[in-house]
């Protein structure tokens, strides 16, 4: 055996087995940056919660932005069973990398799906380049899970809108060159509408970056519209199609989400096997006892079971199936929970190690949080699934244990 070869991996490659020569190669290449780059350089990006450039430049170079365009734009039109796998690959080291490319998805995929061809020839190669970076501004202090309550108004006048209201939360707001803005008509509030809004608007103020609790790297801030026009020509989509397309974009994310916290749930227990291998507690190795053990088997165990869930849903996505949207819900609900349970059962197994700053974990444990809240918390998919299952219930074939007719009587 070649000795600087790399090992195995403690999770498999079973799952890069359906992707073609190229994208496997691709997978490979990216490895190696993360063993040189990501992996190596994710410690000091989170020390400072500034924008990480040179992490977003360098997966800019490396063609890995450019996987969300589509080729007619200068990118390569990853299929989504790629795109799970080059954030799960990054998420395993570098949650600052992972969202980097979530967050294209985000902010980007309703300029691709909306803009007029005009604009996406302007904008897009240069997205794809890194040259130019976009935001995604949909939540508002008054509209974060409820997003149909959104109060910024956009109002006809001449040829364009005036533009009213606030957003929070707005990730890379302070880097963005161009905001993907959804609000409503001011003269019909169940007509949704979303335009491109340019950095430089006259109107559009951007607050300073807001502290939070991990995902340093990627910024966030407020945002506030004062009277901003915008010309109809930055209509993305038509009127009326603004919420369809702020949920395609979310879609996409959500499965980003998913991939992002099934890799750093993989990375934690790499991590905690590891440790279990290093440290002996009580005369053995920590891996040696049969609790520790069955912490790792359960966390491997389901983690496995995440992991075909969102390779289904990525090719639900690809095929265009209808349900699609369910299948993202439960992948991003079930992984985002999953993951922080890894992390904090990872930690744990760690010890007073784990609980150090300069030990991994302690990022991973504060990056998980995000993945449960942001694109739809865990308890609005759980309500959509739940929704959805009970809807289709009445019209789906019963079981034949059951007898004809309705089950309330006996
Ligand atoms: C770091 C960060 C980055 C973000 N980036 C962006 C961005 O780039 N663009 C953007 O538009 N937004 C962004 N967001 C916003 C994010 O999508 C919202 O925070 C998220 O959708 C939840 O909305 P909220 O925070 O207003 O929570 P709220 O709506 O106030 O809900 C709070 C909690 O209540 C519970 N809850 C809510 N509704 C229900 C229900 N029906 N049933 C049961 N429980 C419920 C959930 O536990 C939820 O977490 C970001 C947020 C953060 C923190």
């Amino acid at each position: 055996m070649n000795p600087s070869a790399p090992k195995p991996r403690l999770f498999g490659d079973h799952f890069l087995r359906s992707l073609a020569d190229p994208e496997q190669q691709l997978i490979e290449h990216l490895r190696g940056l993360c063993r040189s780059h990501f992996g190596p350089q994710a410690a000091e990006v989170a020390r400072q919660d500034v924008f990480a450039w040179d992490t977003f430049r360098l997966l800019a170079r490396e063609g890995i932005v450019a996987t969300a365009f589509p080729e007619a734009y200068g990118g390569s039109d990853a299929r989504q069973v790629l795109r799970v796998r080059i954030i799960e690959e990054l998420a395993r080291v570098c949650s600052t990398a992972a969202s980097i490319v979530t967050g294209t998805d985000l902010s980007s995929r309703a300029i691709v799906a909306g803009a007029s061809d005009a604009i996406k020839q302007q904008l897009v190669p240069k997205l794809c380049s890194g040259e130019l970076q976009s935001a995604f501004a949909l939540t508002e202090p008054g509209a974060g899970s409820d997003v149909r309550g959104l109060q910024t108004t956009m109002r006809r006048s001449g040829d364009g809108y005036v533009i009213n209201g606030a957003k929070k939360f707005i990730t890379r707001a302070s880097t963005a060159d161009w905001f993907v803005v959804v609000g409503r008509a001011e003269e019909d509030a169940t007509n949704f509408i979303a335009v491109l809004m340019p950095r430089d608007a006259a109107g559009l103020d951007v607050s300073p970056e807001v502290g939070k609790l991990g995902w340093y790297g990627v910024p966030i801030s407020s945002l506030r519209f004062d009277g901003v026009q915008v010309p109809a020509s930055h209509r993305l989509g038509a009127e009326g199609e603004g919420f369809s397309l702020a949920q395609d974009a979310l879609l996409r994310a959500r499965i980003g989400h998913a991939a992002m916290a099934l890799g750093r749930a993989i990375g934690a227990v790499e991590i905690a096997a590891a440790y279990a291998t290093d440290r002996s507690t009580f005369g053995k190795p920590l891996g040696g006892h049969q609790g520790v053990q069955w912490m790792l088997a359960d966390m491997l165990t389901q983690i496995e079971s995440s992991r075909a869930l969102i390779t289904l849903t990525a090719e639900k996505y690809d095929r265009g199936d209808t349900d699609v949207a369910i299948f993202a819900s439960m992948a991003k609900m079930q992984a985002t929970d999953l993951c922080m349970k890894v992390v904090t059962d990872a930690l744990q197994l760690t010890g007073g190690r784990g609980y150090l700053q300069d030990f991994p974990l302690e990022r991973f444990f504060r990056d998980a949080k995000l993945n449960q809240i942001g694109e739809g918390a865990s308890e609005v998919h759980k309500t959509v699934i739940g929704r959805d299952l009970v809807r289709r219930a009445r019209n789906a074939e019963r079981n034949p244990c059951l007898r004809d007719g309705s089950l309330v009587d006996y």
